[in-house]
């Protein structure tokens, strides 16, 4: 596949809340999960979603009921906790709420030749980015910051696993 071709999939923000979205654990301070309780033949806007840290053992419950989501800021939509995956660039804030959404970001500002969706353009994620991530004078810097995430949420490993 040409890499440098991006044809945008359609996906919405939302849609990438169908998986675990990787938050800051409000207690310790360590990166935590908000889980989908999936409901089949529901909206993935009304599915119950748990927080859980491995590392303190906390949890905590968020249900669609009576409960608003919480769209287009380095929080996760229901929690309103901070994203793990967060980082200053070019002066503004990147974030991410998952690896699915880490990859997209990295594919479409690495393409050098990006195609508009063919359903719905105006509204899918990557349309709806801001300008400075368009921008190819940025996409050195924001290819680096998406390296960077992608680094810190792996554990200090002392021995790299080698080919
Ligand atoms: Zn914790």
């Amino acid at each position: 596949m040409d890499t440098r071709r991006f044809l945008d999939p359609s996906t919405r923000l939302y849609a990438l809340a169908a998986d675990d979205i990787e938050v800051v654990c409000p207690r310790c301070a360590a990166r935590a999960l908000v889980v989908p309780q999936r409901v089949d033949g529901t909206s993935v806007l009304s599915w119950p979603r748990r927080l859980i840290c491995t590392s303190c053992a906390s949890t905590a419950s968020w249900s669609p009921r009576g409960q608003a989501s919480h769209w287009g800021a380095p929080v996760d939509p229901f929690f309103q906790l901070p994203l793990w995956l967060q980082a200053d660039c070019c002066g503004r804030t990147l974030w991410a709420f998952n690896e699915a959404h880490l990859t997209l970001l990295h594919d479409y500002v690495a393409a050098h030749l990006r195609e508009r969706a063919r359903a719905d353009p105006g509204l899918t994620l990557v349309a709806r980015l801001p300008r400075w991530v368009k921008a190819a004078k940025h996409r050195d810097e924001v290819l680096r910051t998406i390296t960077r995430l992608r680094q810190s949420r792996e554990p200090a490993r002392t021995s790299v696993q080698r080919p």
